[in-house]
């Protein structure tokens, strides 16, 4: 589905494009190469290329995948997308080895599969990531560098990725911060809330307009007002709102 000149999703389980558990999967079309932004749990990677097809977007043509944490429905699928195009595989230093290893408990698989959000036979398929990202790391692809903003709170490693579009300003944010400024806090490893509040700042006067948060909706103008939102509420003595 094309969002904007240059940016599509391929794919989510909130509005129907693909398997439930995938997260919001972006497309940014950066010339002779397209860039993805989270792969989706991997589950049915086959609904998330027709997407694409439909979109006149050949999926031959990832060639880089940035991928914002290693949870499974962010990082599923990236093993099976090296297997068939080999594209550039980005993530955090912090959170690679997590998907190299593809076990359970790193993942926090265990506690998601207790809390009913997979099915208990669900496997996440181990990936060799290319590359490793620290924070301030820019990544270039075609037209576009994307630079990386490392924000643990969520998860250890969680990972923004800013790049900035014609359109304007855009910033991919993964579970740290969703329209309407909520908070993505699990009650799992990884996951701090005093983290957060220590991290949160480096989204300050990013002047974003364009959000495209990790699952939910997203928003073409005005960004960094939801932004600003989550930042201010994590100032405040009571638990911020979360986005589940
Ligand atoms: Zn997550």
């Amino acid at each position: 589905m094309k969002l904007t000149e240059h940016v599509y999703l391929a794919g989510s389980g909130h509005y129907g494009l693909s398997q439930e558990f995938d997260c919001s999967i972006y497309i940014v079309d950066c010339g002779s190469r397209l860039v993805m932004v989270d792969t989706g749990a991997g589950l049915d990677m086959e609904r998330i290329f027709n997407n694409m097809k439909k979109d006149g977007l050949d999926p031959g043509k990832i060639s880089d995948i940035l991928l914002t944490h290693s949870h499974s429905d962010h990082a599923g699928g990236a093993a099976e997308l090296k297997r068939l195009y080999g594209p550039q595989i980005y993530i955090s230093d912090i959170e690679s080895p997590f998907i190299k290893g593809g076990d359970d408990e790193s993942l926090k698989l265990d506690v998601a599969k207790r809390s009913g959000l997979y099915s208990p036979d669900y496997k996440f398929n181990p990936c060799q990531p290319t590359d490793t990202l620290k924070d301030g790391d820019i990544i270039k692809a075609g037209n576009f560098d994307f630079e990386s903003i490392i924000v643990p709170g969520h998860s250890e490693g969680s990972t923004c990725f800013k790049v900035n579009l014609p359109e304007g300003l855009a910033l991919f944010t993964g579970d740290v911060v969703f329209a309407q400024g909520t908070i993505g806090l699990l009650n799992c490893d990884g996951s701090d809330l005093s983290v957060y509040r220590k991290n949160i700042h480096k989204l300050s006067d990013l002047g974003i307009d364009l959000l495209f948060p990790g699952h939910f909706v997203f928003t073409v103008s005005g960004g960094q007002g939801h932004i600003d939102k989550a930042i201010d509420s994590l100032s405040l003595i009571t638990v911020p709102k979360n986005f589940i």
